[in-house]
This record gives C-alpha cells, structure tokens and sequence, in this order.
C-alpha cells in the first residue's frame, strides 16, 4: 500500500484515532502519539541496556527504547517514522544475542520484541496445529525463544526439525540470518522449514508472505538481516518429537578422514528419507585437563585423551546424533552400530550417551548456567562464523586451525567445523552461501575476557586475511562488515536483489541499522 502525499495527512488523522492516539503527547523530545509515546523508555538502565549486546565489543545508545504489546503496536511506530515528520532508524531486539552490534541503533530506536510475550512459555503466543494440508505446524511469535517452542510444541507430540545449537534466542533473530546447527544437514536451515511469516514493513504495513502470497517479501526476510520488516509470527514446520537420542563423540585424529567420515555421514547415510543420523557436526579438542569430572569422556579414557592432544595438538571430535522413541527403542543401538561401523575413527575412542531429547537440544544452555556460575558469560565475545568450499577445508584446516589456532596456542574457546548441503537452502532467501554444493561452517567461539578480546579480533582478522590471500572464498555467517563494497562483495550475485528488495520494504532504510549495511561506519 503506497500513501498518496495529498491524503497523507488524512489517513495519518484515522491511523491516530484507530489506535486510540487522538493527540500528539511528549515523549522528552520526541512528539509522538501518546498510545506510542506511553510504550517508550529512556531512562538510563533502559538505554544502557539496549546498548550493547551478547558480543560486548560494540556500544551505541538508542535514545529510546520501545516496548510494543501488539503487532499493531509494531506497524503504528514504524509506520509514524516512516510516514511522519520525526524519522528514526528502528532495530528489532529479540535477545541481543548478536555479537557485532547487529540488533542496536545509534540515536535511533530500539523495538524489544520480548515484550510482545507477556509471559514465558508461549503467553498464547505458540499454537500448534496438528493436522493441516501443509502437515503440522506451529504459529509462533517472533519474539518467542526456541526453547519455549520446544516445551510447547512437545507438549502435543512434536517439534521442529531444525534448531541452533542454542535455544535461547528469539524466532525472529534466528530466520533473520539463518538458523544453523548439526540437523542443517537433513531439513535445511531454520530459513528452510517455515511456511508463512507476519511481518510489518518498513513502511508500517502489516502482510502475511509465504511462498505463494507476497512471495518476495517472504524470501526476502529469511536471512533478511532485518533489512525488510520485522517478523512477527512464523509458521514453523512441525515432525513428532522423538523423546531421546543416542549422542555420540567419536575421536580423530587425521582431519582428512573426519571430514571424509562428516561427509559420507551426510550424503549418503543422513539422507530424511532413510533411517540416518539426526544431527551431525564437529569440534576441534585443543586441551583436556585430567580428571575432567563433566567431562563427555569417561574417566578412564581421559588420559589416553589428553595424550592424543598434546601428540597432535589437536583432536577432532565427530559428534552425531540419533534419535529414538519408545518405539524405536529396541533398534537404535543396532541401526547406530550400522551406520557408524565403516568410520576411521581412533580405535576404542567411540563414546555413547544416552540422553532426553531436551536435554541434548538445551545442552548449550547447560554450559550457560556453569559460565554465569562463574561470570564468564556476560564478557565480550569476539567470535567468527565462516562458511567454507568443500574443496578448501583442507587449506582452510592447514592455515587456520594449524597455522593460527595450533601455532599461537589458543586453547581455550569453542571451534565448530561441520558439513551442509547447498540443495537445502532455498536460493530465494536472502541468506548467502558458498557456490558449491557441499560447504563447511567454522565457528570460531573464541573465550576472551575483557581486557584481552581486542587480541582476538587480531586472529579473526588474521583468519579473514589468510582466506583472501589463499583465495578461499569465504561467506561470513552472521556477517559483520565495515564498508558497503563487502557487503556487496558478501552478497554477490544477490547484492542488485537485496537492494530492489529494500527499496520496496524499507525505501527509507529504518529498519536493523546495527547491521550497517546503508549506514555504514566508513
Ligand atoms: P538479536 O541479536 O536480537 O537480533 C539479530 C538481528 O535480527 C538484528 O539485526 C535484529 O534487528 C534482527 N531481528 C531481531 N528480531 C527480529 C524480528 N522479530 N524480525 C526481524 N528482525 C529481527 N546461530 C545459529 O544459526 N546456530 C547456532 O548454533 C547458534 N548458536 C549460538 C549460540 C550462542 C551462545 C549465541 C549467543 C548465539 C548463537 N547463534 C547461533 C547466533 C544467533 O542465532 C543469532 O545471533 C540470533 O540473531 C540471535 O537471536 P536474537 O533473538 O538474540 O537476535
């Protein structure tokens, strides 16, 4: 819908008085309508923690902070800036999980989603359908966390197949990049596995999209960045929930045949027709201090362990996954014997859990709960996320995680490394990915402190650099850059559609400036 100048001011007079904002009211300096202006906090702590995120490397004080309790709370604000006199840049914050200022705004206005659920555990605002053409689903808010998803999807029998490794974080923030973790091999990224979406424009305009109703706004906004509305409820796709799985760690100590081994994991064996492995990824084991009592290796082996990491300097960990109910509780051990059996793992070093489903999805949070035990949680986070071209995962292995990692002696921190398949991400979408059709992600979790993250930006830089001179090409996950030329640079081929895209849903560029790819710092 496009507002002719000469009615303007009309329709601007009934959008007012619709939302019960006859007047315009102060708000400090601001004039908004008074239902908004009642909905905006700046008092200091308010700012202060709409300021920074979960990366603490980035500050930029907003001058407000929004706290909309509908939708239509959503569309009346963006629309006022976008259509009235006062203009202001506007980020949605689900979580601030971000790491690179993503979800704040410099002087402008920070939307907290979560206010939208009004309480925890869905508030009304997760309804699962059983049964439908589409097959079952959920109607989810955009503010809504994963985890709250699963316990209320679990409740009638199912849940999503596709999640992060964390669960903390809001629907909106994970389909705004792209929603990753060890089952984006199976069912495609969290992108991949939702059937409608909500959103408000950058125009205040409220539309459902799908693939068949508003299609380009659809596509747009999973991996969107933010840049083209703001979700507000998400149709995720649904499968009955198993109740367990089987977790298992099996140890390399060649890269070369844990990657063969990720590789014929999820090509052949992971396919969703078959009855293969529900989640496959990889870590690198860079120390193990003995006896390490939380260990997911028994005590006995430890020892053996941590000789292996100080022979090779690093361990590769396979980590798979299946699946099981009461029904298939008496199979699993034999179809994981089955599909694991041809494996080049170190001989003996194979160890099994048995665990609930929920305990294996929140694992993360699990780590958590120990971190904040131990303030290390709310410190800067400078982390790196790359995808990478199966054909170089071994120069990337030999430059990076040899040649930077290994020779500097990072010991500490989090290193992912796992396969996906390109023919389970829509091209449509927003999000980018490398242009072959099996890709790595690296996720490169430095722990830093506060005083010391500024040398790990220097690795990641060091990381960047090394790929751009190996000519490794790279895409960022979660990206963050400096200038508009990487932005284009990262985006390719989708850089002209992406700029099409924002010039019909956000024309005056409101919309998540965190993400500074139209205002960027240089
Ligand atoms: P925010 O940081 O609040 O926002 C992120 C961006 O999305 C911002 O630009 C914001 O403006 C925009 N946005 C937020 N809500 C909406 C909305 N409703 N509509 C439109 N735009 C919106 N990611 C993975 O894919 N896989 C993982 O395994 C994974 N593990 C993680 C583990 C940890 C411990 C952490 C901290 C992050 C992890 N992430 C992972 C990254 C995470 O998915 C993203 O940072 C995500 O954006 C976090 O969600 P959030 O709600 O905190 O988003």
């Amino acid at each position: 819908m496009v507002f002719p100048n000469l009615f303007l001011l009309i329709i601007f007079t009934s959008f007012l008085s619709l939302h019960n904002a006859p007047f315009w009211a102060a708000a400090d300096n601001l004039s908004l309508p008074a239902s908004l202006a009642g909905k905006l906090r700046d008092d200091p702590q308010t700012i202060s923690l709409a300021s920074t995120d979960y990366g603490r490397i980035i500050q930029e004080n907003p001058i407000g902070v929004f706290f909309p309790v509908t939708g239509n709370d959503i569309a009346f604000f963006i629309w006022v800036m976008y259509a009235g006199p006062i203009r202001l840049d506007i980020a949605a914050r689900g979580q601030g999980h971000s790491v690179r200022g993503q979800a704040l705004a410099r002087n402008g206005v920070v939307m907290n989603m979560t206010s939208l659920a009004n309480s925890r555990q869905g508030g009304g605002r997760i309804v699962v359908k059983t049964t439908s053409s589409l097959g079952p689903y959920a109607d989810v808010g955009g503010e809504q966390l994963w985890i709250d998803v699963l316990h209320e999807t679990m409740r009638k029998g199912f849940s999503p197949v596709s999640w992060t490794d964390y669960l903390h974080i809001t629907v909106g923030g994970t389909l705004s990049n792209a929603g990753i973790s060890g089952q984006t091999f199976r069912f495609g990224p969290q992108i991949s596995n939702v059937y409608e979406l909500d959103v408000v424009t950058g125009k205040g305009e409220s539309l459902t999209c799908s693939p068949t109703t508003n299609p380009e706004l659809f596509y747009a906004v999973l991996g969107g960045l933010g840049q083209f509305g703001v979700i507000t409820r998400a149709r995720i796709a649904l499968a009955p929930t198993p109740t367990r799985v089987k977790w298992v760690r099996m140890l390399y100590t060649n890269f070369s045949a844990f990657t063969s081994d990720q590789e014929l994991l999820i090509s052949n064996k992971g396919n969703e027709k078959s009855n293969g492995l529900n989640f496959v990824e990889g870590l690198l084991l860079l120390q193990l201090h003995t006896p390490d009592n939380s260990s997911f290796y028994p005590l006995a082996d430890q020892p053996k362990i941590a000789s292996l990491v100080s022979q090779y300097g690093i361990v590769y960990v396979l980590e798979v996954v299946k699946y099981y109910d009461q029904h298939s509780a008496s199979s699993v051990d034999q179809e994981l014997n089955e599909l694991l059996g041809e494996l080049k793992f170190e001989e003996g070093l194979k160890f099994v859990r048995d665990a609930s489903y929920e305990q294996f999805l929140d694992r993360v949070h699990t780590d958590e709960v120990a971190l904040r035990s131990l303030g290390l949680w709310d410190v800067p986070h400078p982390w790196l996320n790359l995808f990478i071209p199966k054909s170089r995962i071994a120069d990337f292995e030999l430059g990076v995680f040899r040649g930077i990692i290994q020779k500097r002696n990072i010991t500490s921190g989090v290193f992912l490394v796992y396969p996906m398949l390109k023919n389970k991400w829509d091209e449509r979408t927003s999000a980018v990915i490398p242009d072959e059709d099996m890709f790595y992600t690296a996720g490169i979790l430095f722990s830093s402190g506060f005083k010391d993250w500024e040398t790990f930006e220097g690795h990641n830089k060091d990381i960047l650099k090394f790929c751009a001179e190996a000519g490794i090409k790279v895409k960022q996950y979660l990206p963050h850059y400096e200038t508009q030329q990487d932005w284009m640079n990262h985006f390719g081929r989708k850089w002209p559609t992406f700029l099409r895209r924002k010039a019909m849903f956000d024309p005056k560029k409101l919309l998540s400036p965190g993400q500074k790819i139209f205002s960027t710092s240089k």
